[in-house]
């Protein structure tokens, strides 16, 4: 089976598995893993802040930070097809007992600093005051767009004006500072937390890192005991993380792939194909006159899995396990699957 549903579905090669079977470790909730405190080392370092932590999840990543930014009650301006938003299961409510007031980031999926100050706060007797700004970027509802960095400035700059905090949901921060080709630094620069996921194109079995200041991260660290995330002996599941860490320059190939595949995809008939900025491709399939589910059984019956993305549109994801032949292989699926369409 080609899976092509998403880059979280690689499993650990032969040196990742030996990776985390010689790993030093301890226990790290004492802070005595030594393959952790290495992980958040360079963690830190790859994105210039002071310090990073390691935890199990992107959602538990995003969640403490949101956590620790702000104040029961405050608001937090979220981009409205955010996963933080949309995808959390509504844990900003839960967790950080905040309410969110989502913004329109347009085509590239970042509001603008004048719909930032629109939808700013101020504290007063009847109003909670906005206490933070979240970013997202590579953008996954979007398609995997890469923001540029300027834009980022620019969100993060507008938030400090009005004295809001920014984070940014980097679950693939690696593929967005491929696409712009700077590193992953420049583009958290001017924000003050953000979170990355080991555990998609970097292809790690397990884990997200959360990086920001030495005082955000000690605060992250107890927010994630509270939340359940404090782990032991967790160096056997950082080693691989560090390896992945290591191979973060390889996404250019997923990119090389997803272009690739677009390319095949747009050939076919019917399908109306998103130029892809990273990994994901985005194919709205209505044209075929085919729903998203009917497609993506019909593909998984020639040996292609794809995931359904809304109600017309089908994602495609290269990552670590697939090759240039699987994709050939992904494009003469969709194909046949067409032509079947056509001659019924
Ligand atoms: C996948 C993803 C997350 C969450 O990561 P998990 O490790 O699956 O919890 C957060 N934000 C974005 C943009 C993502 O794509």
């Amino acid at each position: 089976m080609i899976d092509l549903r998403s880059d979280t579905v690689t499993t650990p090669d032969e040196s990742m598995r030996a990776t985390a079977a010689d790993a030093d470790v301890g226990d790290d909730v004492y802070e005595e893993d030594p393959t952790v405190a290495e992980l958040e080392r360079r963690a830190a370092e790859i994105t210039d802040f002071e310090a990073a932590l390691f935890v199990p999840s992107g959602t538990m990543g995003n969640q403490i930070a949101v956590r620790v930014h702000t104040q029961r009650g405050q608001e937090v301006l979220v981009e409205q097809e955010s996963h933080v938003y949309k995808w959390e299961l509504g844990g900003l409510a839960q967790h950080a007992q905040v309410q969110t007031r989502p913004l329109d980031g347009g085509d590239r999926g970042i509001p603008s600093p004048d719909a930032i100050r629109a939808g700013h706060v101020a504290e007063d007797l009847h109003r909670p005051g906005t206490g933070l700004l979240t970013l997202e970027n590579t953008h996954n509802s979007r398609g995997g767009i890469a923001i540029a960095p300027g834009r980022i400035d620019a969100a993060a700059d507008a938030a400090h004006e009005l004295e809001v905090p920014v984070h940014l949901d980097g679950a693939r921060l690696f593929n967005a500072a491929t696409a712009h080709d700077v590193p992953a630094e420049r583009l958290t620069r001017e924000v003050d937390s953000v979170m990355f996921c080991l555990s998609k194109g970097l292809g790690a079995p397990v884990g997200s890192m959360l990086a920001g200041s030495e005082s955000f991260i000690a605060e992250a660290r107890r927010v994630r005991k509270l939340f359940g995330g404090g782990m032991r002996q967790a160096g056997i599941i950082a080693a691989p993380g560090l390896e992945a860490l290591a191979n973060r320059h390889r996404l250019e190939v997923d990119h090389e792939h997803a272009d690739l595949l677009a390319g095949g995809l747009a050939t076919v008939e019917g399908l109306a194909v998103q130029e892809p900025e990273t990994n994901i491709v985005l194919a709205e399939t209505s044209g075929l006159g085919l729903g998203t589910a009917a497609f993506c059984d019909a593909l998984e019956d020639h040996g292609v899995l794809a995931s359904e993305f809304g109600e017309s549109t089908v994602r495609f994801c290269t990552h670590l396990d697939i090759d240039r032949e699987d994709i050939e292989q992904a494009v003469d699926a969709v194909e046949t699957v067409a032509a079947t369409v056509g001659k019924q």
